[in-house]
């Protein structure tokens, strides 16, 4: 089984599409993940995964805190910016929730404490304790087979 094997098959998992911000000494850093689940109610936790090669592992090694923001399907550039993929910068619009940077017009804000990390291969699995949330109205962005959709419903 070769790489790209495996990518394609996970690239059937249609997942909306985050961007994880997290601040250490008042530097903040964002990083595009679709690699998210709710893990748990009572208490409330959410699970992460961020690679080896992220900047973002050392950064939220060190503030032990981090932001999910779920985007909507007008943050395709958002997404494409916090994964490196474009040549021209965006302005990014940042908020303050519990004094953690969040993105602003995002369906969702999810303030995590960092509970546990665990190392995993080539990432690191965090396990983040839900401490604060926002929720706004919007449509998701979706993500399958390595493209950008929308979601139709029902
Ligand atoms: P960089 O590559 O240095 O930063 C990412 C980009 O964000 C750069 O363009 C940077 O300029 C910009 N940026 C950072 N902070 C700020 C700021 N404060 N203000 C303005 N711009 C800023 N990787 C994973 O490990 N886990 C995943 O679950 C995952 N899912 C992905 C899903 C999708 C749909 C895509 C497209 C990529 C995914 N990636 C994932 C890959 C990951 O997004 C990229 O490898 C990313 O470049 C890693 O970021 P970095 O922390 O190394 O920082
Ligand atoms: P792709 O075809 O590489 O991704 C399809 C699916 O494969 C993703 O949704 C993810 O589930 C999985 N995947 C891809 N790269 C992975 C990795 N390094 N580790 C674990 N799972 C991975 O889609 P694409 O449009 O070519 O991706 C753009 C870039 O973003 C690529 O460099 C890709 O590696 C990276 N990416 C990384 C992750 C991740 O680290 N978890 C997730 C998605 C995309």
């Amino acid at each position: 089984m070769d790489d790209r094997l495996f990518r394609n098959a996970m690239g059937k998992f249609a997942t909306g599409v985050t961007v994880i911000t997290t601040k250490v000494d008042e530097h903040i850093h964002g990083m595009t993940a679709n690699a998210f689940m709710s893990v748990s109610l009572n208490p409330r936790l959410v699970a992460i995964s961020i690679s080896e090669k992220a900047k973002m592992l050392e950064k939220i090694n060190n503030s032990k805190r981090f932001v999910v923001n779920i985007l909507s399907n007008e943050q395709k550039n958002l997404s494409m910016h916090f994964a490196g993929q474009l040549i021209e910068g965006v302005s990014v619009e940042f908020e303050t929730i519990d004094d953690m940077p969040v993105i602003k017009n995002a369906l969702a804000n999810i303030i995590c404490n960092v509970k546990s990390a665990y190392v995993e291969g080539d990432h690191t699995v965090f396990i983040g304790e839900v401490t604060e949330l926002k929720l706004t109205d919007g449509e998701p962005l979706a993500f399958f087979e390595g493209k950008y959709g929308k979601v139709v419903k029902d």
